[in-house]
């Protein structure tokens, strides 16, 4: 077989290859393919429609956006009409009641005795100050105190991720938790008010139609046909001579590989043994995804709430996402069906049970009554996604810090959020910016200008304006 010679190829075409492949469109740098294992273009950001017309998105995705670039992206592919704007209303759902999240601050809402626990040992921690936590478990106690960390961040952080809270890094935090002010949380509780984090600079779009994967299919066909090839597989990647072989038999030589998919197969595959070796050590956990249609309307205490968080164990599930919120149109007979969606994690740590995991979800939304014996289920949809969360592990940074430069060394650019494996920097904005910086980074030669993949959190600090010198975007598109 004839082996065609490519610039780049890009594997994966979700946020992240489909980032680095409109980034070279946009550059006039044409020589280059894109190869997605899966029929269609999105990854873990696709979204499936079931066989009673329920949409489904691979979890809860809500787009936070810290790059203009990316926002012009999204206004592009569904126009501005295509999406649907709503407040970010998050819950907590505990001690069998709601509490506003986030949690620290609003403490008022627990049983009496509960919140005199968690305000004194936030007191306690706070003048502790020298303590250097050495993992993640350490800084939740350090910087929330035992009370909080045993009511909330203990277990639900457990649930989440799936791994002992000891083997986790804190070093990927940034943004992501809310440090809690002092003042803030006794005046909670004092005033007995509620302190909550959405209002009107709280907002996150959702495709009207379609679920987050509409977004990906219609950037996916900015493309020319021929530049991106769904339905193949790689199968090997020969560093040395630069080639990549498809399942399907053909081969293709690059100069400059951009890989998408999980760090320790990509090493895997490759005639990098070595690197396959450290990356092996990498944490990942596994996600199900279960959907539930509904009949009737959402119920009233549901109405206005997009997503909830559960610590305890009565559920098996750590997030529930009410998905017809989001859009209406995620369900066949708008305001007449409805849906939710709920998470569970699994890895070696927390093993799930593949035969009785729905009946513990619907038990568990039973038991959390986000819905009544009474209500009639039509739809029960689920998926698992082997590769869900990349764990930020304490050994995670150095085995990163020696593979990902070994491989550039061989034109081989691992990013994206399994690519990259930095879970502070695995959004569909992150994905996305992490392809398109690549590009940039390789045609300039300066291994500096990654700032999303180098730089967590001073990208996740602030909104990212483009550089002016910036084409505009849209004029190459078929
Ligand atoms: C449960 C969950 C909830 C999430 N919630 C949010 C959220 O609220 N907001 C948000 O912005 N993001 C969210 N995300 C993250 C979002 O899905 C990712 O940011 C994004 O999909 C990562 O893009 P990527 O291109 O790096 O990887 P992926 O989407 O994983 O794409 C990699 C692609 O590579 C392909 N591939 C794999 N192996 C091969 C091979 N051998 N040959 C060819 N192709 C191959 C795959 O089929 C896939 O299409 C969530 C993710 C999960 C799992």
């Amino acid at each position: 077989m004839e082996r065609i010679k490519k610039t780049f190829v890009i594997i994966g075409a979700g946020p992240t290859g489909l980032g680095a492949a409109l980034r070279l469109q946009e550059l006039g740098e044409t020589n280059f393919l894109l190869v997605e294992a899966a029929g269609e273009a999105g990854g873990l950001a696709s979204s499936v429609k079931d066989e009673h017309g329920f949409t489904w998105d691979l979890g809860g995705h809500v787009q936070f956006s810290h790059y203009e670039i990316f926002d012009e992206y999204m206004d592009l592919a569904l126009g501005k009409g295509g999406w649907l704007h709503h407040v970010r209303e998050s819950w907590v759902w505990m001690r069998n009641r709601f509490i506003p999240y986030p949690f620290q601050y609003n403490l008022h809402r627990l049983p009496g005795e509960e919140k005199w626990t968690c305000a004194q040992g936030l007191l306690k921690a706070s003048l502790d100050g020298k303590w250097q936590p050495k993992n993640f478990k350490e800084w939740i106690l350090h910087t929330f105190g035992t009370g909080m960390a045993e009511a909330f961040f203990f277990p639900y952080n457990s649930k989440v991720w799936a791994y002992p809270l000891e083997m986790m890094g804190q070093q990927w935090m940034g943004e992501r938790v809310a440090i809690p002010d002092l003042e803030k949380v006794l005046a909670g509780i004092c005033l007995d008010q509620d302190h909550i984090s959405w209002g009107p600079n709280h907002t996150f779009r959702f495709p009207k139609v379609g679920g987050t994967g509409a977004v990906w299919r219609s950037l996916a066909q900015r493309l020319p046909e021929e530049k991106l090839k769904p339905g193949k597989k790689v199968v090997s990647v020969n560093t040395n001579e630069r080639i990549i072989q498809l399942e399907s038999g053909e081969t293709y030589e690059y100069e400059y590989l951009i890989s998408s998919i999980p760090l320790d197969r990509l090493t895997k595959m490759s005639d990098r043994s070595d690197l396959a070796e450290e990356t092996s050590k990498l944490l990942y956990s596994s996600a199900h995804i279960f959907g539930i249609g509904l009949e009737g309307k959402v119920p009233e205490h549901l109405r206005t709430k997009c997503w909830i968080y559960f610590p305890e164990s009565n559920s098996p599930f750590y997030r529930v996402t009410v998905f017809s919120n989001y859009s209406p149109w995620n369900t066949p007979r708008p305001g007449r069906t409805w849906s939710l969606m709920a998470e569970v994690s699994q890895s070696a740590y927390k093993p799930v049970n593949g035969e009785t995991i729905f009946d513990e979800v619907i038990n568990g939304l039973l038991a959390t009554k986000l819905i009544r014996s009474n209500d009639q289920i039509i739809s029960k949809w689920h998926r698992f996604l082997n590769y869900g969360y990349p764990t930020p592990s304490i050994a995670r940074d150095e085995i990163l810090d020696y593979v990902l430069p070994e491989l550039e060394k061989c034109n081989v650019f691992s990013r994206g959020r399994f690519g990259a494996w930095k879970y502070e920097v695995s959004n569909q904005d992150h994905s996305f910016m992490q392809g398109w910086e690549c590009v940039d980074r390789i045609l300039e030669n300066d291994s500096e200008c990654e700032p999303t993949l180098n730089f967590p959190s001073k990208v996740n600090g602030t909104y990212n304006r483009k550089k002016e010198s910036r084409s505009i975007i849209g004029e190459t598109s078929k």
